[in-house]
């Protein structure tokens, strides 16, 4: 049986000024709404879904993408 690791995406409304970087990294994962993204899903289990994830925070050019196993 496989472990697998679960990853928690949020985004910090306070950081995120709707640059819409996300939604066009990751449109499966992050859509902006009004001025504010959001992650379409918080809980991430697929390792491909983990690492665009992991990117897409990475360019995030105000750091509003927060993930649970970020230290
Ligand atoms: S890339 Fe960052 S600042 Fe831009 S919409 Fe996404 S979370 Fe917000």
């Amino acid at each position: 049986m496989n472990e697998q690791q679960t990853v928690t995406v949020t985004v910090d409304a306070e950081l995120c000024l709707g640059s819409r970087t996300c939604q066009h990294m990751a449109p499966h994962l992050f859509r902006v709404d009004g001025e504010v993204s959001a992650p379409i899903r918080s809980e991430l289990v697929e390792q491909s879904d983990i690492d665009r994830a992991r990117d897409t925070a990475h360019a995030c050019p105000f750091g509003a993408i927060l993930m649970s196993d970020d230290h």
